[in-house]
């Protein structure tokens, strides 16, 4: 769960990136954010993570409120919250499989049940037949739904994903997207994306449009085709841009 209350953020210098934010995004829900460069998407991230604090307002993660959070809390904070970023960031030294464990290693609660775990994400995510190669064997596609699976190993409460399909192309982005579907499905995750890709937003229940660090309009899929929406998502996008 993301809750953001009433939220400003004004960085030194004065830039107003975030301007009385309010948003909600429940648990289970697939919730982007779209907006063009130096909306405050990024911004938005810093503060789930409480990477920064907001000038005034509130707001909650996973049932945490962060203003009230004290700095030793963070580590137990970000545990609940999955990352996913444009560039991978797997190593290069370990094989898939390895890489979907690292979050486990290095959190201590590797052993059968997460080996258990991690082959179960890989089946959901179509890699079980790569898992012995290495990042440098496989294709951007197939690292980026390896990083999914590394995001998932430690079952947070959270996928953050900013930008995930960013670097690659439409085939191995939708090929990203239906990883986070079947994440939302089967896991019944939460995730929070921020993008600029029309198209890889047009596959979740809400698109929230941010413009100049405000939240310009929300879309609610609801029953809607994926291709209507996608519709309604490039009008508003160009209705925006006309303004
Ligand atoms: P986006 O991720 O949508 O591109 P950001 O959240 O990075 O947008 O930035 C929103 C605004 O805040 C931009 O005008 C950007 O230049 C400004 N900004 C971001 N980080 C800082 C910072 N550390 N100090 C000052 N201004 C910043």
């Amino acid at each position: 769960m993301v809750e953001m209350r009433d939220v400003s953020v004004v960085y030194s210098g004065g830039v107003d990136a975030l301007h009385n934010v309010n948003l909600k995004i429940n648990d289970g829900d697939f919730a982007f954010v779209v907006g063009p460069s130096g909306a405050g998407k990024s911004t938005m991230i810093k503060l789930i993570l409480k990477e920064i604090n907001p000038s005034s307002g509130t707001v909650f993660v996973n049932g945490y409120h962060l203003g009230k959070l004290k700095q030793r809390q963070v580590p137990a904070l970000r545990r609940t919250i999955g990352f996913v970023f444009q560039d991978f960031l797997l190593l290069d030294g370990l094989t898939v499989q390895q890489n979907i464990l690292l979050p486990a290693i290095i959190g201590g609660t590797a052993g059968p049940a997460m080996e258990q775990r991690a082959d179960q994400l890989c089946q959901v995510f179509g890699i079980s037949a790569i898992r012995e190669k290495y990042p440098a064997e496989i294709s951007g596609g197939e690292k980026q739904r390896t990083a999914v699976a590394r995001a998932l190993i430690n079952n947070p409460l959270l996928i953050l994903a900013d930008e995930p399909t960013g670097n690659l192309d439409s085939k191995s982005s939708r090929a990203v997207i239906s990883s986070f579907e079947q994440a939302k499905q089967s896991l019944e995750a939460t995730i929070f994306m921020v993008t600029h890709d029309s198209f890889a937003a047009s596959f979740c229940d809400r698109v929230i449009i941010l413009q100049d660090g405000v939240v310009w309009r929300v879309l609610e899929k609801g029953t809607l085709a994926r291709t209507t929406f996608q519709d309604q998502l490039l009008d508003a996008i160009r209705e925006m841009g006309r303004e």
